[in-house]
């Protein structure tokens, strides 16, 4: 009797209650009790760490399954994770009000000290200064929170360690192979279709449901022969944490579309502030490797500067410090301050780049040609991967496990088998249209702003000087992709009709 046959509740419960014993000494010769799960998740990245959290926290599933979370990297530094003040790790998210409550049951271990909800925007055209503006001090409630990336890994450890029982956290451990494991089949209980993921200690574990939140190179992804579609962009995101005006409230998240790639500035307390900036590769290798001291130039610069003058700015890079970057931005700052706009605001001055804290990220556009097989179903970046201009990859990750669990907790209640891929269908269908939309906007985006065509400026210019004038849809549009608004709108329909044919 194959176990997917397993259909009837009481018989189903029965198996993956407390993976009966007796039952289990029968499943297989060559299975050995402790290597059989109900779940295994690749990847102990925030969407795999997240999934595995809320499978254990869940009222439906903890009392139920046997989950394993592997991971190829060693987590003990993000267990102790004991941030020095005034240092900020370079990974920071901005997560949405949606991935906020969705973390509320982890919220209560976040280092609160260090995360930084911000409600005022200001994003604007690097050519045209056209801008848009959004303050949202009447309504109070945040767009979105900044946080470092070990900050939220940290409390989901935090909060998974209580409950240690029914999970095994595998780290250190890498995925080497998944194959079938063919002996069994015939046998009483035959899980020759179940996954059989083997570890690089040599252990095989066998998964009822095989979850890859393995990142962009997504091993599961390659084992179920799912193909990733998409491009790479000729661009790299540069990181780095800036030491900025401590006189200057920062509460404003900031971005400015270059021709070259979008610049945005993120606070995180007064006196720091995040950026992540997408240029070309052969500028990020440039602007890596420059003095601090020319970085926190060359940001001001990006920031403030006509494009021309930022232009003049990068041919001088790389010329061994014969050029005086901070007196030029200064003079050339005093001469443009004479005919611009007095109401024009820009960042918190940068003074500095906090040591070692610069790194670059190639960007690319992937999304899986399905998010799931027969007892196989991908998460996060694993399935999707998107430019962070409008920092939505890990929100959509999150959003992932947010309804794989909705899907899972209802199997469970049904009775049904949660590999089956009837059921995986309902976390599919939710997910994949949604994601592929997000993927189509923020590309479009990205090809708007990294022209200096001038019909195309004209066109952008008009587009964000009319959204400014419109008070209630600006935030829909810049913040928040994922109102019913968006959803019923005419860009939805087109972008869908695009991306999906
Ligand atoms: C510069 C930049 C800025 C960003 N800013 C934002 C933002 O502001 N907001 C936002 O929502 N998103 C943002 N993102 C996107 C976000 O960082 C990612 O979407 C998110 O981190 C993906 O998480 P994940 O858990 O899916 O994948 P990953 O973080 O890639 O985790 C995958 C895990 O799988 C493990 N793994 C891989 N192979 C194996 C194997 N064989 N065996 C065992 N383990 C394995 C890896 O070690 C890793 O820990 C940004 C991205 C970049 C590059």
């Amino acid at each position: 009797m194959s176990v997917k046959f397993l259909t009837n509740r009481t018989l189903f419960q029965k198996f993956s209650t407390n993976l009966n014993k007796r039952f289990l000494a029968t499943v297989s010769t060559t299975s050995k009790l402790e290597d059989i799960y109900d779940i295994v998740i690749v990847g102990g990245g925030i969407a795999g760490s997240a999934l595995a959290c809320a499978l254990v926290t869940s009222n439906i599933t903890k009392l139920q399954k046997r989950i394993a979370l592997i991971e190829s990297s060693n987590i003990s530094n993000i267990r102790e994770w004991n941030p020095l003040q005034g240092e900020f790790s370079n990974r920071v998210s901005s997560l949405t009000p949606r991935s906020v409550q969705f973390f509320k049951g982890v919220w209560q271990n976040i280092n609160e000290g260090r995360i930084k909800p911000f409600s005022d925007m200001q994003v604007w055209d690097g050519i045209s200064d056209a801008r848009i503006q959004y303050n949202n001090e009447s309504d109070k409630s945040p767009l979105a929170w900044i946080l470092e990336n070990y900050n939220i890994q940290h409390a989901i450890l935090k909060t998974l360690d209580k409950d240690k029982s029914i999970i095994d956290i595998l780290d250190n451990t890498k995925v080497q192979d998944i194959t079938f494991d063919k002996e069994s089949e015939g046998e009483q209980f035959d899980l020759s279709d179940w996954p059989c993921v083997e570890l690089s200690d040599g252990k095989k574990l066998k998964a009822r449901l095989l979850v890859g939140a393995d990142g962009f190179n997504s091993p599961v992804r390659s084992f179920a022969n799912i193909e990733s579609l998409g491009w790479d962009y000729n661009s790299h995101a540069v990181v780095a944490t800036l030491h900025v005006d401590p006189n200057i409230e920062n509460k404003t998240a900031w971005q400015r579309f270059l021709p070259t790639g979008p610049i945005a500035m993120l606070p995180l307390q007064n006196g720091y502030s995040s950026i992540v900036w997408s240029t070309t590769p052969n500028l990020a290798t440039k602007i890596k490797s420059i003095s601090s001291k020319d970085f926190a130039c060359l940001v001001n610069a990006a920031f403030q500067m006509r494009v021309a003058d930022l232009e003049y700015f990068y041919s001088q890079l790389g010329s061994n410090g014969s050029v005086d970057l901070q007196s030029d931005f200064e003079w050339r700052k005093s001469v443009q301050s004479k005919n611009s706009d007095p109401k024009e605001a820009f960042p918190p001055l940068v003074l500095g780049v906090q040591d070692k804290s610069r790194a670059g990220f190639p960007l690319r556009m992937r999304n899986a040609e399905s998010y799931i097989k027969e007892r196989i179903v991908l998460v996060g970046d694993a399935a999707h991967t998107i430019h962070p201009l409008a920092g939505q990859g890990l929100n959509q990750g999150l959003a992932d496990v947010q309804h794989l669990l909705k899907v899972i907790e209802r199997g469970i209640s049904n009775g049904q088998d949660i590999g089956d891929v009837n059921l995986l269908r309902e976390y599919s269908s939710e997910r994949y249209l949604s994601n592929l939309v997000m993927l189509g906007v923020v590309d479009k985006l990205h090809k708007l702003f990294c022209t200096d065509f001038t019909p195309t400026v004209l066109v952008r210019t008009l587009g964000l000087k009319t959204l400014n004038n419109l008070e209630p849809v600006k935030l829909v549009n810049l913040t928040r992709f994922r109102s019913e608004w968006f959803y019923n709108s005419p860009i939805y329909a087109i972008n869908t009709r695009l991306y999906v044919s």
